[in-house]
C-alpha cells in the first residue's frame, strides 16, 4: 500500500517539482517569494499532498506512516516547502480540529485549503518562554472583545489574513487561567504589522501592534479564560506533528553532508553517529501517538521530538561548516525562507539556531520533558 503511494508521489514529483527552483528563487524579493509559495501551494493541493495530515473528511486522511512516505518523497525530490502556509496548515488547523466550533471549522478550514495564510500571535516582548506573563488585554464589551497590546516574532504576519491570538481576559485570575484564545482578522482596524529585518536579509518575523481592535466573541476558540489549555494543542502540533516533514527534510539534507564528507575523504565515526541519529529521529516521529493530542505524556513526547530535531540539525549543519572549510563561508544569494536548507552550510548552520527557539527554546523543552515526562519536581512558577 505504502509502496503504491510512494510510486504515485514519486511520479507526481517528477513532473511537478520545478528542477531549478532554488536557482530561480535565489535572491528573490518578498513579493516574488509569496507568489512562488502560493503557486506551489496550489500545485501540491492539486496533487493531494498539501495537507495529508488533516482528517479524511477535510481532504487529508493519511496515517502517520503514509504522511511520512509523502514527505519523504517530497524531500527526496527537493520540492519547495510550504513555509508561508505552515502556520495555517498545522497550527491553525490543529487548533480548530481540537477546540474550534462547527461554525469556526466550516468558515476557516475551506479558506485555509484555498491557500489562506495565518500567523501565530503568542509571544510578546516580555512573554516568550514565560508565555503566561502575556499582557495583551482583551476587554469584553457586549458581542466583541476590544484588544490592546503588542505581539512579537510573529512569523509570516505580513502576509497573513488571520492570527491565532492569545490575550488576557481576566487580569485578576492566576496568570494561566485568565487568558483567552481568539482568532483575529489581520485586516481589522487597529492592527499594525511591522516586519523585523533579520541578519539574513529576510523579513520573516513581525511585530503586531493592536490598538482597540474589535474581535467578535464568536471568534473566541473554547471558553473564556481557557486559552492556555487550548494553546497547548497548538504548541503540541508545532512541536510534534510538524516534525514528520522536517525529519524527512533533515534526512535529505544529511545526504548532502555525506556527499561533502565523501569529497573531503572525511567519512568517519562522527558521520556514522549523525546517520544513526537521523534514522532515530525518523523512527521517533512515526511512533503512533496513542494518548491523543492533549495529554501530558503527548506534550513531553512532542517536546522530545522538537528538542532532538533542532539540536541534531545544529550538530549536522555545524559539521557541514567544519567540512566545507573556507568554501563554506562563501556568500551567495539563497531562496528566501529556505530555512536551513539553502545548501550554504554556514547560512544553514545559522538558520539551524532558529529551530531551537520557536515553539519553546531547548531549555524550555528540557523543563517539560523533566517535569511532565520524567516526573521531576516542578520549577517554581513566577
Ligand atoms: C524562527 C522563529 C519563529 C518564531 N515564530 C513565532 C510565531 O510565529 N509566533 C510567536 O508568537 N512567536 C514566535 N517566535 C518566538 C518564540 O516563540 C520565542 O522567541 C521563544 O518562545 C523564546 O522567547 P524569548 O525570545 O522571549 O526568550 P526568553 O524567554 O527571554 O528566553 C531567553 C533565554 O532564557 C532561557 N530561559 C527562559 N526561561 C527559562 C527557564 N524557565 N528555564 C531555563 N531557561 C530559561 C531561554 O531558553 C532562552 O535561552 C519565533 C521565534 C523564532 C526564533
Amino acid at each position: 500500500m505504502s509502496g503504491e503511494l510512494r510510486d504515485e508521489v514519486r511520479r507526481w514529483c517528477a513532473t511537478h517539482v520545478p528542477p531549478d527552483w532554488r536557482r530561480e528563487q535565489a535572491g528573490a524579493g518578498h513579493d516574488e517569494f509569496v507568489r512562488f509559495q502560493r503557486w506551489w501551494f496550489n500545485e501540491l493541493k492539486g496533487g493531494g499532498y498539501a495537507f495529508p495530515h488533516w482528517p479524511g473528511e477535510w481532504g487529508g486522511g493519511y496515517d502517520l506512516a503514509r504522511q511520512a512516505v509523502i514527505f519523504e518523497e517530497l524531500a527526496r525530490a527537493d520540492a519547495p516547502r510550504l513555509v508561508l502556509h505552515f502556520v495555517a496548515l498545522h497550527h491553525a488547523a490543529a487548533t480548530l480540529f481540537a477546540a474550534g466550533t462547527e461554525q469556526q471549522r466550516a468558515r476557516h478550514l475551506p479558506a485555509i485549503r484555498d491557500g489562506e495564510i495565518w500567523c501565530q500571535g503568542f509571544s510578546e516582548p516580555d512573554a516568550g518562554s514565560d508565555l503566561a506573563s502575556l499582557r495583551t488585554r482583551a476587554e469584553r464589551r457586549g458581542d466583541v472583545y476590544v484588544v490592546n497590546g503588542q505581539k512579537i516574532w510573529a512569523s509570516g504576519a505580513l502576509d497573513a489574513a488571520w492570527c491565532l491570538l492569545l490575550a488576557r481576559t481576566d487580569p485578576s485570575a492566576p496568570k494561566r487561567r485568565g487568558i483567552s484564545y481568539l482568532i483575529m482578522d489581520m485586516r481589522a482596524p487597529g492592527v499594525t504589522v511591522r516586519p523585523i529585518r533579520q541578519i539574513t536579509g529576510e523579513q520573516h518575523f513581525c511585530e503586531i501592534f493592536l490598538t482597540d481592535v474589535e474581535i467578535p466573541v464568536a471568534d473566541r476558540v473554547g471558553a473564556e479564560n481557557d486559552g492556555w489549555r487550548i494553546a497547548q494543542s497548538t504548541l503540541n502540533s508545532e512541536r510534534g506533528g510538524t516534525m514528520i516533514e522536517l525529519a524527512e527534510r533533515l534526512a535529505h539534507g544529511f545526504e548532502w553532508l555525506v556527499e561533502l564528507a565523501a569529497r573531503n575523504g572525511a567519512v568517519d565515526d562522527r558521520l556514522a553517529r549523525l546517520a544513526s541519529e537521523v534514522q532515530a529521529l525518523r523512527l521517533l516521529v512515526r511512533r503512533p501517538l496513542a494518548r491523543g493530542h492533549d495529554g501530558a505524556a503527548y506534550g513531553a513526547f512532542a517536546s522530545t521530538v522538537k528538542l532532538f530535531y533542532s539540536e541534531l540539525l545544529q550538530r549536522m549543519t555545524g559539521y557541514g561548516v567544519e567540512l566545507s572549510g573556507l568554501a563554506g563561508q562563501e556568500r551567495r544569494p539563497r531562496p528566501l525562507s529556505s530555512g536551513w536548507e539553502s545548501g550554504l552550510w554556514l547560512l544553514d548552520y545559522i538558520g539551524s539556531w532558529e529551530w531551537t527557539i520557536p515553539g519553546g527554546t531547548s531549555e524550555i523543552q528540557r523543563n517539560i520533558i523533566g517535569e511532565r515526562g520524567l516526573g521531576l519536581p516542578r520549577e517554581a512558577l513566577s
